[in-house]
């Protein structure tokens, strides 16, 4: 009888799975010669030193993100990530960091600079980038969509809550069939006496399977424009259910939202959207701190691989004295100060009024693209355990994958930046725009 065949009668009589029943050795049992990502490693990334490029303010809620996330966060989310599910004892630590609501001023969010806000992002994606998605929907989306398109009243009503995170939220326009043509959506909103009818469905909504406040948009069937609403966790109508099987950013809890005559009080539509370039206005803003979290995420691997390479021994010598692998190390070290500069560039020209939609789809394709070099460079250099999450390299390679095509594809914020340097939108397949002239 071969070995195969022992083993699949074995099987048989007990356990279904492959295994002989034992739990898995503990990694530090298992591999002791580097040290996991549960405790996370020094910042050895800022080679230029950038931090002398932050103001105090910005140094200080560096360092303070930094700590919360390598001492509180680092350790559970591989647990988590492997899991998929969202550990939702992290929500005080990361309201303690009081980044919700970001560059949003007054109704008890914390006004920061757009610097500091895309650094706390960085500093979140680097250990962890679900963290930083779940993060960055909240605030960089949904709360910022009620601060720049909301009513006084709803800002009041809404936004001191979220920014302690006291409530959560989640920002639904994707649908199952609109994704990058998302102005084209088909959830309808009709006018009602005393408020709105929203009907249709969303896909991909981050959060939102326990989000308290949903921010939907919908086509107005009178004007045939894009408005947008607030809708409230267990209205009547509403099913939001998890995406299951993801191979990236499994923390996060992207939802199917199906909306079924979903009744929205008048007080409860956000005035300031009225069409769908209203949405560009969150979009540029949000695509900047997008932008920081493949430079977040490029940081960890780094930081990671610096450590691995030196503890972990082969031939006699550390990885770190093999010239092959010093010359990934410093191809990555090189990666992380341009987009460095590319983000904080960019923040400076948002704060100067300067920054285009082209220049914020510019650096969201461009640090997406450079961080899938800087991390599959980091897959190859831990070899095996380049595929086990507990070494973090993995999971970042697999949490970029979704930053890529999130917030506008790399070829869709592409050809953001290329309408704008060339004056001629590229969207629709030459043909399609030549039949919609006739
Ligand atoms: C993890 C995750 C979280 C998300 N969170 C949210 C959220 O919270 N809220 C929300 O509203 N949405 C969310 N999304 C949706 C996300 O914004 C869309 O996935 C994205 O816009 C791309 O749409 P799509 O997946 O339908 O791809 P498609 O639009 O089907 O695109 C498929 C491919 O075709 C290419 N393509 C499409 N059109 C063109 C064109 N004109 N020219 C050239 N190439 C083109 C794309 O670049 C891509 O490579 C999330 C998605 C993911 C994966």
């Amino acid at each position: 009888m071969s070995a195969a065949s022992v083993n699949q009668g074995d099987n048989a009589k007990g356990d279904a799975t492959s295994h002989n029943g034992l739990p898995a050795l503990d990694i530090a049992t298992a591999f002791p010669q580097a040290t996991p990502a549960t405790k996370f490693p020094p910042m050895k990334w800022d080679y230029y030193m950038f931090d002398d490029l932050l103001s105090t303010e910005e140094k200080f809620l560096r360092k303070k993100v930094q700590e919360v996330m390598e001492k509180e966060i680092a350790p559970v989310m591989v647990e988590y990530w492997e899991k998929a599910e969202f550990p939702f004892h992290v929500i005080p630590k990361l309201a303690s960091l009081s980044v919700a609501g970001g560059t949003i001023k007054g109704y008890g969010c914390p006004g920061l600079s757009i610097t500091a806000s895309a650094i706390s992002v960085a500093e979140i994606a680097r250990v962890d980038a679900s963290c930083s998605t779940f993060v960055l929907v909240h605030s960089s989306l949904a709360m910022l969509t009620i601060a720049l398109c909301g009513s006084e009243a709803q800002k009041e009503k809404y936004l001191p809550s979220l920014a302690q995170f006291n409530t959560v939220a989640c920002w639904a326009l994707t649908e199952p069939d609109y994704g990058s043509d998302a102005s084209s959506m088909r959830t309808t909103a009709t006018r009602v006496n005393g408020g709105w009818v929203l009907d249709g469905q969303k896909r991909w909504i981050g959060n939102s399977t326990f989000a308290d406040v949903l921010v939907v948009f919908a086509r107005n069937t009178s004007t045939n424009q894009i408005n947008g609403f607030i809708v409230k966790k267990g209205a009547p109508g509403l099913l939001a259910t998890k995406i299951e099987n993801k191979i990236g950013l499994r923390i996060v809890q992207n939802g199917d939202i199906l909306i079924k005559k979903v009744f929205v009080p008048d007080e409860d539509r956000l005035p300031g959207v009225n069409s769908f370039q209203d949405t560009n206005k969150v979009l540029a803003v949000s695509r900047v701190m997008v932008a920081w979290q493949p430079i977040g995420i490029s940081m960890g691997v780094f930081d990671i691989c610096h450590r691995y390479l030196k503890e972990r021994k082969q031939f006699g010598a550390p990885l770190a004295a093999f010239q092959l692998n010093q010359e990934k190390l410093v191809h990555m070290l090189g990666n992380i100060q341009a987009m460095f500069l590319v983000g904080w560039r960019l923040c400076k020209l948002y704060e100067s009024g300067k920054m285009t939609s082209g220049h914020a789809s510019l650096g969201k394709a461009w640090t997406s693209k450079k961080a899938r070099e800087t991390v599959s460079l980091g897959r190859e250099l831990l070899g095996g355990n380049g595929i086990l999450a507990d070494f973090l390299v993995a999971k970042a390679f697999c949490d970029l994958e979704p930053i890529f095509s999130y917030e506008g594809t790399y070829d869709i914020n592409s050809l953001v930046t290329g309408r704008e340097i060339t004056g001629i939108a590229s969207f629709k397949p030459p043909i399609l725009s030549k039949q919609s002239r006739l």
